[in-house]
């Protein structure tokens, strides 16, 4: 399947512009063209693109940002999702793609959520063949990333 990744984020962002505007955050999408051809499954992409701005909102600081950004490879996309919110202590790093992790409980209680989001996301990237990375600084915010195939 071939998929316009352009269009797939604007719904995607289009659908959380309430939750992201209750919290007075922006979200800002930097694309270097208004189309980008990837080899994807749509549906499970923009899955993916939701379950991660969500975080970005939900865990991100009031009146913060969040950029999503598409940057060309040589023979793939790259996709950002950044947020400038409290970031992940490094010691939770690598336990937030397991199924029900949730950092520092108390404070995940109140915000909602199981603690499948990000399961899921590395599920969806694992079955495009590619891998999701996460670099996080505390009080700085924290960036997703992963790739999709070019359409030739
Ligand atoms: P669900 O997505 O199922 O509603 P959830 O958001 O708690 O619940 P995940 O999306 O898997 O679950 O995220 C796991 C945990 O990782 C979160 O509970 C949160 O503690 C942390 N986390 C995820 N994204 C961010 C982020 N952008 N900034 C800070 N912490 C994050
Ligand atoms: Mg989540």
């Amino acid at each position: 399947e071939r998929v316009d990744l352009v269009r797939i984020t604007h719904e995607v962002i289009e659908q959380l512009e309430t939750k992201a505007h209750n919290r007075d955050i922006r979200i800002k999408l930097t694309t270097p063209s208004d189309q980008i051809w990837v080899k994807a499954d749509g549906y499970r992409i923009s899955q993916a693109l939701t379950n991660l701005i969500d975080n970005a909102i939900k865990y991100g600081r009031d009146g913060g940002k969040v950029f999503v950004t598409f940057e060309e490879d040589k023979k793939d996309w790259q996709i950002e999702v950044r947020d400038d919110g409290p970031g992940i202590p490094p010691e939770h790093l690598n336990r937030i793609f397991e199924r029900f992790y949730r950092v520092e409980k108390s404070r995940s209680k109140e915000k909602g959520g199981t603690g499948l989001g990000l399961a899921i996301v590395k599920h969806i990237v694992n079955a495009h063949k590619s891998k999701i990375t996460v670099m996080s600084r505390v009080d700085k915010g924290t960036a997703f990333t992963f790739k999709l195939d070019k359409v030739e």
